[in-house]
């Protein structure tokens, strides 16, 4: 089984078709949804999927078919230990606890796979060791 983290954007014209439960259903994926916006502009929908990598490749062929603009977040995010401080505010601002003290060390741990994008932790690093992965 693979986990892949994607997000992806929709343009008023497709945002109201169930495009994601036909991808679900039909490619026998489980789907986790971790942040859903829609305005007048589209929506914007950040979503883990798990199962096959094949069933994954061929869902997302799908959504892009679909008219669906599809973007894998491998890494969103990127902490430069150089500058960090280990002074932990990440730790409790992150909802998904990508963040974790290493007991040992002392030091700050980052853990991708955990992380949901949310981008909170960027303006609360006080050193600004936090960086969206784009801004590199
Ligand atoms: S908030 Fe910044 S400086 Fe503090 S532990 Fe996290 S990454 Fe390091
Ligand atoms: S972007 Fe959000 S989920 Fe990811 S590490 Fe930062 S606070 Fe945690």
């Amino acid at each position: 089984m693979t986990i892949k983290k994607f997000l992806l954007t929709f343009n008023p014209e497709i945002a109201g078709e169930p495009i994601t439960y036909r991808m679900v259903k039909d490619f026998d994926l489980m789907i986790n949804i971790l942040k859903a916006e829609i305005d007048e502009h589209g929506g914007r929908l950040m979503l883990a999927l798990e199962g096959s990598g094949l069933q994954i490749q061929k869902a997302v062929r799908y959504l892009e078919e679909s008219g669906v603009n599809v973007q894998e977040l491998k890494e969103y995010i990127r902490k430069d230990d150089t500058r960090c401080t280990n002074c932990g505010m990440c730790i409790s601002i992150c909802p998904s606890s990508a963040y974790q003290m290493d007991r040992k060390t002392w030091k700050v741990l980052f853990l991708n796979e955990k992380c949901i994008a949310c981008g909170m932790c960027i303006d609360a690093c006080p050193p600004g060791a936090i960086r969206l992965r784009t801004q590199d």
